[in-house]
């Protein structure tokens, strides 16, 4: 299961609250995801992913 969407402030504070972290990273470029970014969340063993939409995409030519 995945979705894009644009990370809001809402999302993003709820997120690092889940975490108990201070920033969210990218899985693939490891730079932190900030609010008004898109991003792509991936559902992977009943956890969330979270990367870039750009990083996402660029994932998957990769392959
Ligand atoms: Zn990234």
């Amino acid at each position: 299961m995945q979705r894009t969407y644009v990370m809001s402030n809402s999302v993003y504070r709820r997120i690092l609250k889940l975490r108990n972290a201070e920033r969210i990273l990218c899985e693939r470029c490891g730079k932190e995801i900030k609010p008004g970014q898109k991003v792509m969340a991936k559902l992977s063993r009943g956890k969330f992913k979270y990367y870039h939409k750009e990083c996402y995409e660029s994932l998957w030519l990769d392959l």
